[in-house]
């Protein structure tokens, strides 16, 4: 059901500003296949725009503002998307879709994503969502060096798994001979040490 509905004899030229809180059960809705979700811990995403009447068109400018939490792709931990964008949707009816638009000197169509409308309302669901879901980077990280699952040593597999197929480039024991001494250094050293700067 959607919850960011404009109703069009509330817009005139001058225009009328909105702003939409967009709820957990909305972005749950919206984006559980996207795999984003809400985070508790940051502000509550909302919506803002400023709809004015151009024509028989309503022009939609507005902006998301959206601290979401996507799965980690390397630890599958929380990773946060950060969401900041502005839109600028023009809304035609429906039914003018086959009609032969006039052509509108002052506005420049191609800043404008189009949508649809029937009725007496436009619904911005949609175009929301998709602006969230553009957001969201294909890798989510939870920080740019996450080093990913960390596997107990008595789980790892044994150096000839990983020197007989998928790490081909090292030298047959797991780890490239040349850096078995960083490696030594970094099981020595507890995890999220900040590194010293050279
Ligand atoms: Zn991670």
């Amino acid at each position: 059901m959607a919850a960011l509905v404009l109703q069009i004899h509330d817009i005139d030229e001058d225009g009328k500003d909105y702003t939409f809180p967009l709820s957990s059960a909305w972005l749950q809705t919206e984006l559980a296949d996207a795999g984003l979700r809400a985070d508790p811990a940051a502000i509550p995403p909302v919506v803002q725009v400023h709809a004015q009447k151009n024509g028989a068109e309503y022009l939609v400018n507005g902006r998301v503002d959206a601290d979401l939490l996507a799965e980690c792709g390397r630890c599958l931990g929380d990773a946060k998307v950060p969401v900041h964008v502005a839109f600028a949707t023009l809304f035609c009816r429906k039914s003018d879709k086959h009609t032969p638009a006039k052509a509108k000197e002052e506005l420049e169509e191609e800043d404008f994503q189009r949508e649809e409308f029937s009725g007496h309302d436009l619904v911005l669901d949609g175009l929301v969502r998709e602006q969230l879901v553009l957001e969201c980077p294909m890798q989510p990280l939870c920080k740019p060096d996450c080093q990913g699952i960390a596997v107990p040593e008595h789980l790892r597999p044994p150096p000839e798994v990983f020197g007989s197929k998928e790490n081909r480039h090292l030298d047959g024991a797991g780890v490239d001979p040349r850096l078995a001494p960083l490696q030594r250094l970094r099981d020595k050293v507890p995890p999220n040490k900040p590194h010293k700067k050279e």
